[in-house]
């Protein structure tokens, strides 16, 4: 069987179209969504990231605010312009891009962003809300990947999802939805023992470790759904966590990379955005 792409890039694009019309609808109304983006320090993964972001604001019709601070930026400073955004009332979303220098402390950081306006949906509050199953500002990278599992037309009920890595970006988040989804969910991480072992019984596997072409045609099923996340700069260029060619020849459906979950991400951070903007 040679999988279907499930192509992100595409449908990236129709939700993008449509927060466009919406927000020129709202434009009308004399609401603006507004983003800001805090780039703390020079890491150029972030740069790109950022200047992407930057880019689907403009695009979208949003007001961007991209704060730019020096590598030697203090905690202090950096909550004290969170605390401006705060209380901005043309700022619908805060972002800070991570990671952040050694001198900050991320989880104080988030911790800082008012959960409204907390559009990454890192918060421990908005975190909080997820697992309790309370509506609340899903986090982007997750909420694509279920919108990319929703296009395949496969009832996720009572299906064996296993996600590999358990960070609190992807990991975790995406496997909280895909429980409420009511999949039978196992989380694997680097201590797992006999990981292929778990991989081989999943019908939906997410993998979000970080490690290039990690999971192999042997390490699956027939007919399985592969999300990979990952993104891994090589001299050959961008490579996901899973061995492409020999896996979507037993998958049913597979997320190339680039121009699966990556272009997903950004579209559910402006979406998140319109809808905090909407609600004022
Ligand atoms: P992370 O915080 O580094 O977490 C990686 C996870 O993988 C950890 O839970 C780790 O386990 C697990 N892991 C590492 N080596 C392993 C091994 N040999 N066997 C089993 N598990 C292993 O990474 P992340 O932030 O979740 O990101 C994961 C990947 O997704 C990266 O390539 C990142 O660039 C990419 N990403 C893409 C997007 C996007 O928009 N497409 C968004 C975010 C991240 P332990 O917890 O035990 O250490």
């Amino acid at each position: 069987m040679a999988a279907q792409i499930l192509d992100g890039k595409k449908l990236s694009a129709e939700i993008r179209a449509k927060i466009k019309d919406e927000t020129a609808a709202l434009r009308e109304k004399g609401i603006v969504p507004g983003l800001a983006v805090i780039l703390v320090g020079e890491n150029p993964a972030s740069k790109v990231y950022v200047g992407q972001k930057e880019k689907g604001c403009l695009e979208a019709g949003f007001a961007s605010f991209l704060h730019r601070l020096p590598s030697s930026t203090t905690q202090q400073e950096l909550l004290g312009l969170i605390n401006r955004l705060n209380a901005d009332a043309s700022v619908h979303g805060i972002l800070v891009q991570l990671p952040l220098p050694p001198q900050i402390d991320p989880d104080t950081v988030l911790a800082a962003i008012r959960p409204e306006k907390d559009v990454d949906g890192f918060h421990p509050v908005n975190i909080g809300r997820l697992a309790a199953g309370l509506p609340t500002c899903e986090p982007c990278t997750p909420k694509g990947i279920m919108r990319l599992l929703r296009t395949t037309g496969i009832p996720l009920s009572g299906k064996e999802a296993v996600v590999i890595g358990r960070s609190n970006i992807v990991g975790k988040p995406v496997a909280l939805m895909l429980l409420a989804e009511s999949a039978t969910v196992t989380i694997c991480h680097s201590r797992t023992k006999d990981l292929a072992d778990h991989v081989r019984r999943a019908d939906i596997v997410v993998a979000a470790i970080g490690k290039p072409r990690f999971v192999t045609a042997d390490m699956v099923k027939e007919g399985v759904v592969v999300i990979d996340v990952g993104i891994n700069r090589l001299e050959e260029g961008l490579v996901g966590d899973v061995d492409y060619a020999p896996v979507s020849e037993k998958a049913s459906w597979i997320t190339p990379v680039p121009g699966g979950v990556g272009p997903m991400t950004i579209a559910m951070l402006l979406e998140n955005t319109l809808e905090q903007a909407r609600k004022g």
